[in-house]
This record gives C-alpha cells, sequence and structure tokens, in this order.
C-alpha cells in the first residue's frame, strides 16, 4: 500500500510541475518599457521589399553596399540585420510645474483642444549607432510617450547615414579613425554647428546633445563651434547631421579632382 501511495503521489507530481511553469509566465507582464531586441526583431521580420530579401537571403552583408549605391531603406530591420546598433533619446522638450519647470526631457509635450478636453501629443527625437561610421536621427509623435519612441527609433534607422572619419589632429599622427576628417559646417533654421578635427585625447568639446550623436556615430574628438539659437535641441541636432553628411560630399568631390 506504502509502495503504491508514493507512486501516486509521484505520478501527481509529475503533472503538477508543467502547470506550475506555465503559470509561471503571465503574458502581461512582458518588458513593455524596453524596446525589442535585435535577435526578436530579425526573427520576427518577414520582408517585404527586394532589398529586404536580399538582406535576410544573405545576399547583402554589408550596409555599406546599401548606403554607397544611394538605396533607400525602406525597412528599419534591415539596418537591425546588418549593424548592431544603440539608441538614445534626445532631450529635445522641457518639463513644466513649479519652481521654473524647464527642465530638459526628452518629450516635447503638446496639447490639442477639443470638445473632451485637451488631447496630449508627445514628440521625441532618438539618435541610433553602431559607434563604428553610422548614425541615424528620426523623430516620432504619439498620444503616448513609449509609442512616440518606438517611432523615433524607427525612423532613426530609416535614415542612417555613413560618416567618413579619420585620424584629424594636427599634432596627432596616429592611425585610429577617432574624429572628422577636416572642418565642416552645418546649418538648420539659424543654427550653425562647425565640426573641427581634434588630436586624441581631446574629448568632444560640443554641446551636450550632440555629444550623444557623435558618440554612437564613432567620433572620439571633436572640436565645435555653435552659432544661433542653440537652444532649440530639434536644430542643433539636424545642424550636426547636416555637418556629417557634407562630410561624405566634400571627400567625394576632392576624389573626383
Ligand atoms: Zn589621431
Amino acid at each position: 500500500m506504502n509502495k503504491e501511495q508514493e507512486e501516486k503521489k509521484d505520478e501527481t507530481k509529475v503533472v503538477e510541475t508543467p502547470q506550475k511553469e506555465t503559470a509561471k509566465k503571465p503574458e502581461g507582464n512582458k518588458r513593455r518599457n524596453q524596446l525589442p531586441t535585435r535577435e526578436e526583431i530579425i526573427s520576427a521580420w518577414s520582408p517585404k521589399t527586394k532589398l529586404g530579401h536580399d538582406v535576410k537571403d544573405g545576399k547583402i552583408k554589408n550596409i555599406d553596399e546599401i548606403l554607397d549605391n544611394n538605396k533607400k531603406i525602406l525597412e528599419y530591420e534591415i539596418v537591425d540585420s546588418l549593424l548592431n546598433v544603440k539608441s538614445d533619446l534626445l532631450s529635445i522638450g522641457q518639463s513644466k510645474g513649479k519652481f521654473g519647470g524647464g527642465k530638459r526631457r526628452a518629450w516635447r509635450q503638446t496639447q490639442r483642444k477639443t470638445k473632451e478636453g485637451n488631447v496630449p501629443t508627445f514628440s521625441t527625437l532618438a539618435v541610433i549607432g553602431d559607434e563604428n561610421g553610422h548614425v541615424g536621427v528620426g523623430s516620432g509623435k504619439s498620444n503616448e510617450t513609449l509609442p512616440a519612441r518606438d517611432k523615433a527609433v524607427k525612423k532613426a534607422k530609416l535614415n542612417v547615414i555613413k560618416i567618413k572619419r579619420t585620424c584629424g589632429g594636427f599634432d596627432c599622427a596616429c592611425s585610429e579613425l577617432h574624429s572628422v576628417p577636416f572642418k565642416v559646417i552645418g546649418k538648420s533654421g539659424s543654427v550653425k554647428v562647425t565640426l573641427i578635427p581634434a588630436s586624441q585625447g581631446t574629448g568632444l568639446v560640443v554641446a551636450n546633445e550632440l555629444k550623444k550623436v557623435l558618440k554612437l556615430a564613432g567620433i572620439k574628438d571633436v572640436y565645435s563651434r555653435t552659432q544661433g539659437r542653440k537652444r532649440t535641441t530639434f536644430n542643433l541636432i539636424k545642424a550636426c547631421m547636416n555637418a556629417l553628411k557634407k562630410i561624405n560630399i566634400q571627400k567625394e568631390i576632392t576624389k573626383n579632382e
């Protein structure tokens, strides 16, 4: 009798364990605040464009093949497949409230007046990059903060550009790609950003928000000069991106000569 009872107990235990395991995974508790990982994005991706199929099938293995041919990237998963990018949010908004408010925030909050009341809209600016010569900036808008961020990150991936870097310093003769090759100027609105080559160890002598962009681009040392209303972060970032784009164009011209 005792043996039988023990056997029965064992059986019930075996049956019980899988139930417990399934009960431990409530689906609603998924990491909502975090962006999907690179693996999750790639495995869930079913390409819609020809370029997407080429990337998924492994015909294109380097993002430079796409960027050098000026092909338009329409699926952000392409960038995730070819680059291991990090993302960051740029502070374009400011908090409201007592004691002045005005603290820098990643979300710019605006309101629409309707019959039902005030409807808030959140917009944000995201930057992505592989810290190795590829960077992109994109904006997103939504009724809530997290969808706005997701949109911005996706758009930033679609806007990815390649940046040529060299050892730029006058008194530096290393072989690392740590600065911009020459002085470039980018403009947006009233803001003008000048990026100037610097030798190793200088660091990023730029506005805080530009640091995020240049760091993700893989530029470690640079001097800068900004003119205009640079508190408008949006224009400041755009001007910086324009300057970085200019590097590519100017280099091509010198090549052709
Ligand atoms: Zn150097």
